[in-house]
């Protein structure tokens, strides 16, 4: 490209485009963002934009669209969304002062994980970057991972050492869901990290160079962040990967933004051992944060436990329900914390009505350190503070030692609160665009010009009798035009008595007209005032920021607590609202619930009951609950419903229940239902065994496991016989609480011949043809599997029903044992020696793939039976 031709400003353009080639530039002019070239293509494209042409010098005008300035977030966040990276590049100096070509500059790169803006960020959720460095140590991989929210200023870093580290960092991957991951060269070699990448997020990748992991770089960036002593004051040892990780984030944070370091003032270490671990299937199953169709937080746990009043409470919730603690007297800190704001009701009230009023300090405290915190949120942020005593003092009150630990962790925050209320006027405006923040009796200097602005007038008149005063000319007028400005005017018969400080300036016909320094003293003021008015508010404004930047650890350590009051101050009312009691939580292994209820599914029903149930499970005798029961009896509800329980309770939550002891359990594990990972490409039957090997390699005997008909993928007998050998496998090698449900009914035969197996069944009643679900689960094995009776409930119709129960009596009658019951399904319809079904309908019935048909289908597959049916 003959760059030489073209216009300066393009060339301008062209220099700062060269250092950003992969991100699309947004190049400021004037009240506009412009794009060029390939960047306008994308963005037109991408944004629906109008696409125009610049002229450049050259003979071709310029691609080019643009947006407003004042709207661009929007925009950036439509391409952050769709995956690009955008640079902004602004003015740097004022174009009307500017001598020749505006300074122009990248003052940030927006990706993914470096967002602040509001209108980019959901309240509810943390935005993570996260950077993962791998390397093989004596044989073995190890890892370091960090997680930061930029927003939020939350760093946190561990050390994954695993036999398959690709399992491990999907671990981590899973409980954070960073929307942008830093990866080493070395990452590429793990296909089941790439994979899951590409296949279950929705991250940005970026791959940094071997170069950014440099021995030299890591110790200058992490001394550079955090001291010399980082590494003794961080507690790494010398082998450790971590800071690895950390320095590449906060190396990539330096090159795309100005101020994103300054916010991460330390890192946490997390140990894995701290939590439950969760596989992400099992997170997805629990429906945890969002439900497995729609991914919707409506019908989910955190659902129903939201009863926070902060966003920062809300981020805090979500994080919670992801880690489950393992340690049960960090548990026991936080039930009795709940246990303490759920019998104190009017504390409670007084503290949920002040945080009610308490803004989004984390989030707030990113704007105002990257100077783009408007007036009207800094007021938020004293407001805010206001609030803060009263919450320390409710806190106290409540009497538990989290609550007090917490209420001292609040800091009032008072000189902040004052310096912003001293500063600001009570009600500023959005933007600080016209000015109108700084209130009164802050800067006598701002007072003197808006007096000089508004009052103006009042001045020049009281100017003018002074002098009429001083000269004893009676009608001595101050008058303004375009050409003089400001000048006084004296009539004819006047003029002698004008005094040597007056300077002629115009002869009228019946007059003369004067100027003294006085009035161009006053003229200079009032016609200067509005802009210097609004350069020194800016001035203040900044500096009101930057005094409060210098706060950041303090308001970062209150944040975190508050969000902490808040989270627990939610459990309470959740427990209130929704009738919970306070779980027992002990290092036993017995977990023993009375009168148990799904959290999220008694919210569901409306109007009708949800019928509760008891459990009892260890690591002995009952250590497998082998559940029977029809299809819709209730079976998968029963496992979730307890899964959910151990799991709210070892995040602190009281539970759905009468009572409820619950030994910590160290993971839970689920293969429950139809998975989605069809769109992956596996086939159902492949994919339910890769989840099972995978609970069989890393239960313990601590752990949690709920298996939902397993082995249904495939034929009957390789679908028991897998079952069964699982079952066997569990109770004697691993020896874990084990929920299993199924509807083989020979498999309740088990019972008899393996150590732990208990038979549960959920009890349905039968008049009839017709029969109704109890809702209840009692000892013993389901007697039938009501197949049939089901279909009839799902609105089959009789015809066809009636149909069924004759060829299963027939069926019956062909089986070489009578009592034993027979399951009816496709394979034995086939094994049927003379099948008196239409041919065509027998064909339907082999073509169709029953696992992956949604309930709707299955109807309208049922009709179209029946039709047949009905044809031939
Ligand atoms: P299964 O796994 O045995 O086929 P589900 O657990 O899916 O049955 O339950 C089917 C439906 O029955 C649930 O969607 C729920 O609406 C209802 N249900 C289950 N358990 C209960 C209960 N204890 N009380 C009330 N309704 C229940
Ligand atoms: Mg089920």
């Amino acid at each position: 490209m003959a760059e030489q031709t073209v216009s300066p400003m393009m060339q301008q353009y062209f220099e700062i485009k060269k250092q950003h080639p992969n991100e699309i530039v947004f190049y400021r002019v004037g009240d506009f963002y412009e794009m060029f070239y390939d960047d306008a293509l994308t963005a037109s494209r991408e944004l629906e934009l109008t696409l125009t042409g610049k002229n450049c010098g050259k003979e071709e005008r310029a691609p080019m669209c643009g947006v407003p300035f004042h709207s661009y977030e929007t925009y950036v966040a439509r391409l952050i969304a769709k995956g690009y990276k955008v640079a902004i590049c602004e003015q740097m100096e004022d174009p009307a002062l500017a001598k020749g070509l505006v300074k122009r500059d990248i003052i940030r790169v927006v990706t993914p994980g470096t967002v602040i803006e509001s209108s980019m960020l959901d309240e509810d959720k943390n935005n993570y970057l996260c950077s993962i460095y791998c390397k093989r140590r004596r044989g073995r991989w190890k890892a370091g991972v960090c997680f930061a929210d930029i927003s939020t200023g939350e760093a946190r870093a561990t050390e994954l050492e695993a036999e398959k580290l690709g399992p491990a960092i999907i671990t981590e991957l899973c409980r954070f869901m960073p929307s942008e991951i830093l990866i080493c060269p070395g990452i590429l070699d793990f296909k089941d990290v790439t994979a899951y990448i590409k296949q279950h997020t929705s991250a940005l990748v970026e791959l940094r160079e071997d170069a950014c992991y440099q021995d030299a770089l890591v110790e200058a960036t992490m001394a550079g962040q955090f001291g010399a002593g980082w590494r003794k004051a961080m507690g790494y040892e010398a082998d450790c990967l971590v800071p690895y990780a950390v320095a590449a984030l906060l190396n990539y944070l330096q090159e795309t933004q100005k101020h994103g370091l300054e916010r991460i003032k330390s890192v946490e270490n997390y140990a894995d051992a701290q939590y439950m671990r969760l596989s992400p299937v099992t997170r997805a199953n629990l429906e945890l944060t969002e439900t497995m169709r729609g991914r919707e937080k409506r019908g989910t746990l955190l659902w129903v436990l939201d009863k926070t009043e902060t966003s920062m409470g809300k981020r805090l919730l979500r994080a919670w329900i992801e880690q489950p603690l393992v340690d049960a007297d960090a548990i026991n800190a936080r039930l009795s914390a709940v246990q303490a704001l759920y019998t104190a009701n009017i504390a409670r009230a007084d503290l949920k009505e002040a945080l009610s009023h308490v803004y989004d300090m984390e989030r707030l405290t990113t704007r105002i350190l990257y100077g783009s915190a408007t007036p009207r949120e800094v007021k938020a942020l004293g407001d805010t503070c206001a609030r803060l005593p009263q919450i320390r003092e409710q806190a106290a009150a409540c009497g538990a030692p989290l609550l007090e630990q917490l209420a001292q962790q609040i800091d009032p925050l008072q000189d902040l609160q004052e310096r912003i209320e001293n500063t600001l006027v009570d009600d500023p405006p959005a933007t600080l665009k016209d000015g109108g923040a700084i209130c009164s009796g802050y800067n006598s200097e701002v007072d003197e010009l808006r007096d000089i602005m508004h009052g103006g007038k009042g001045y020049l008149a009281s100017l003018e009798s002074k002098l009429r005063e001083e000269t004893g000319i009676p009608k001595l007028k101050i008058g303004f035009n375009k050409v003089f400005g400001y000048y006084i005017e004296v009539s004819r018969s006047y003029t002698d008595s004008v005094p040597d400080t007056f300077t002629r300036k115009q002869t009228l016909t019946n007059g003369e007209r004067y100027i003294t320094p006085e009035l161009k003293e006053l003229e200079n003021k009032i016609l200067g005032a509005n802009e210097r008015l609004l350069a020194l508010e800016h001035q203040l404004f900044a500096e009101l920021l930057s005094d409060i930047s210098a706060q950041i650890v303090r308001l970062q350590r209150t944040a975190l607590a508050v969000a902490q009051l808040d989270v627990l101050a939610g459990f309470a009312e959740a427990a209130l609202q929704n009738n919970y009691v306070m779980p027992e939580v002990d290092g036993s292994d017995r977990m023993e619930i009375k009168e148990g209820r799904h959290p999220v599914i008694e919210q569901m029903l409306k109007g009708s009951l949800f019928v509760p149930n008891d459990t009892l499970l260890d690591e002995g005798e009952n250590r497998m609950l082998l559940i029977t029961g029809p299809n819709m009896a209730g079976k998968s509800t029963y496992m979730r419903q307890n899964a959910l329980i151990a799991l709210m309770a070892q995040i602190g939550s009281f539970v759905p229940a009468a009572s409820a002891h619950i030994g910590v359990v160290d993971a839970i594990f689920t293969r429950v239902g139809a998975s989605d990972d069809l769109a992956a490409g596996q086939s159902t039957f492949m994919v339910e065994m890769t989840e099972v090997a995978e609970i069989l390699r890393h239960a313990s005997k601590d752990s949690l496991v709920i298996l939902d008909e397993i082995g249904r993928g495939t034929s009957t007998f390789d679908g028991m016989s897998i079952a069964r050998a699982v079952v066997e496998y569990i109770c004697d090698n691993i020896g874990c609480k084990t929920l299993f449900a199924t509807h083989y009914h020979e498999l309740t035969g088990m019972e008899q011949d393996i150590y732990g197996v208990k038979n549960y069944n959920i009890a349905v009643k039968k008049r009839g043809e017709d029969i109704t679900f109890l809702r209840r689960i009692v000892a013993g094995p389901a007697d039938d599997s009501y197949g049939i009776e089901v279909a009839k409930l799902a609105g089959l119709p009789a015809s066809v029903t009636k149909r069924a129960h004759a060829v299963l009596r027939q069926l019956e009658a062909s089986a070489p044992d009578h009592n034993k019951p027979i399951q009816l399904d496709f394979e034995t319809v086939e094994a049927y020696n003379n099948p008196p079904v239409p041919s065509e309908v027998v064909e339907k019935l082999h073509n169709v793939d029953i696992e992956t048909l949604t309930p709707l289908e299955a109807l309208n597959f049922l009709y179209e039976l029946k039709n047949t049916l009905d044809k031939e």
